[in-house]
This record gives structure tokens, C-alpha cells and sequence, in this order.
């Protein structure tokens, strides 16, 4: 893998061929990330449970040279909102774990899940991954930038924004401005740039893929954070996926939106009712 520079804006793009080899699963390859097939993934990081129910281990198609798989269930067909509370849980410490690893030794990690086709997965096995970059991605720039030069944090108050729900730690909101549609964000209520509180986030997550099921059987999930940058606030950005992103929205980088966080919010609070007992 390799990285080259836009032309004109200097931007990095990750040039990395051997990814075109991976097994499509859904075209009728073997799961490589089923029990029984430990040895189709690169050896192990690290592991949960015995017999496993989380596995951490190198992507073997790796887009940057950190890049880690993290499966998240030994069953094959089973989805994060079925996971129990304690699992899931485990799961995102994992998240914070590897992340803490990785952006040892690199510029940024990006923490995401592709779940469906649409969404761009290859394999359906549930799992998620870390990708560490050499350089700050162009998005984290340009939002770490705007954080810096705002008068006030504008995700420490989130008033206008149409709230899904809330836990003691975090708000799940529709946001303004979003780009896709039924797009929402976890944002946590305190302004660090620590991410450690796992419990209430594996929840709201579980409580998220839930209410996206109505709508796609796809979608992303990413955590967008700031290392370096004490006024950039994380989040986690959740996209299910419906549209093909259009020419357009390729062309301008502006996206319409077909609908509102107002709608989002009052759906997707109804779908998910969440008894919050903390
Ligand atoms: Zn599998
Ligand atoms: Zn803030």
C-alpha cells in the first residue's frame, strides 16, 4: 500500500491494491472469521472469552499497515443489538483498547463498522475495524480547524438539535445539517477527548442498530475524534445506508437530504423506547 496526493488539494489517498484480492462472503466464499477457520486471519491479538466471543487479530487485506479486524461473535448471523449487555460492552473496550494501541504509533486511527453490502462489507460475519493513518485525514483537519475557531463548543450544546434519547454520559441526537438520510451522532455530554466510558455507549449502540434495522439491512458506523486538539469534541457519526451516494453529492461534496432530523428523532424514539436505569 502506498499513499499518493490529490493533485491540487494535496490530500492523501491510500493506494492499496492487495485489497482487491479479500473473499467476498456474500458471493459465496468461506467466512474466514467463523470458529474453525483461525487460521484463514493472521495470529491473534487478542481474544475474549473461551471458547472465543471476541477475536482481535490484523486485517490480512490490510488498507494502511495498522489496520486490526475485531469480530465481534462467534455466530455467524448474529447482530451487535443481540449481543448481551456484557458482551457488547467488552466489544467497545476493545474499541478503546486497540485504539489507544494504535494511535501509539500513528497519525490518527479511524474506528468504524461496515455492516451490509451497501454499506461496503465484504464479509457479513459481524465485526468492526481500526484503520491507522500516517497522516491526519482530511475531514479531521477541516473539523478540528472549525472546533478551534469556534467562539463555543458546538457539540457541548446541542439545544437545537432534534435528541433521540439520552443516558446519563451521552446524548444521541439527529443532527442538523446532516448529510445522509437518518443520519444520527452519539455525542458525550462532557467536553474531553478521552473516550473510555464503554457501558451506556454499547447501549446507545445497541438501541442504534435497532431502530436502524427499520429503515436498512446496511449501514457505517465511526468514531470521529481529535487527538491533538483540546477544543475538538468526539463523536460517533451512525449512517444507515439506503442511497448510493450520487453525482452530485460526488461532484460538490454537498448533500441533500431527504429527511429531517425532526422526523429521524421522533421515529427513531418510538422504534427504541430505552428504559434508562442506571
Ligand atoms: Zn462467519
Ligand atoms: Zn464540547
Amino acid at each position: 500500500m502506498t499513499e499518493e496526493l490529490n493533485p491540487i488539494t494535496g490530500e492523501p489517498v491510500i493506494i492499496a491494491p492487495q485489497r482487491e484480492d479479500r473473499p467476498n462472503v456474500y458471493d459465496g466464499a468461506p467466512c474466514p472469521f467463523c470458529p474453525g477457520a483461525e487460521s484463514e486471519t493472521p495470529p491473534e491479538i487478542c481474544r475474549d472469552g473461551d471458547p472465543w466471543r471476541i477475536r482481535v487479530f490484523p486485517n490480512r487485506y490490510p488498507p494502511t499497515e495498522h489496520s486490526e479486524i475485531i469480530v465481534e461473535s462467534a455466530l455467524h448471523d448474529d447482530t451487535f443489538d443481540a449481543l448481551a449487555p456484557d458482551h457488547a460492552q467488552r466489544v467497545v473496550e476493545l474499541y478503546f483498547e486497540r485504539y489507544r494501541a494504535l494511535a501509539a504509533k500513528t497519525a490518527y486511527v479511524c474506528i468504524f463498522k461496515n455492516q451490509g453490502r451497501k454499506a461496503g462489507a465484504s464479509i457479513p460475519h459481524l465485526h468492526s475495524q481500526l484503520v491507522g493513518t500516517s497522516f491526519v485525514p482530511a475531514r479531521i483537519t477541516r473539523e478540528s480547524d472549525a472546533f478551534a475557531e469556534a467562539p463555543n463548543c458546538p457539540l457541548c450544546d446541542l439545544r437545537e438539535h432534534p435528541l433521540i434519547a439520552e443516558s446519563e454520559n451521552y446524548r444521541w441526537i439527529a443532527p442538523r445539517g446532516a448529510r445522509l438520510a437518518y443520519q444520527q451522532w452519539i455525542v458525550p455530554k462532557a467536553h474531553e477527548h478521552v473516550i473510555d466510558e464503554a457501558h451506556e455507549l454499547a447501549a446507545l449502540l445497541q438501541s442504534s442498530v435497532r431502530a436502524m434495522s427499520a429503515i436498512s439491512d446496511s449501514f457505517n458506523w465511526a468514531f470521529v475524534v481529535f487527538p491533538g486538539e483540546p477544543r475538538g469534541h468526539w463523536y460517533l457519526e451512525l449512517l444507515p445506508r439506503i442511497a448510493a451516494v450520487a453525482g452530485f453529492e460526488l461532484g460538490t461534496g454537498t448533500f441533500v437530504n431527504t429527511v429531517t432530523g425532526v422526523d429521524v428523532a421522533r421515529l427513531f424514539s418510538r422504534i427504541e423506547k430505552m428504559p434508562w436505569t442506571y
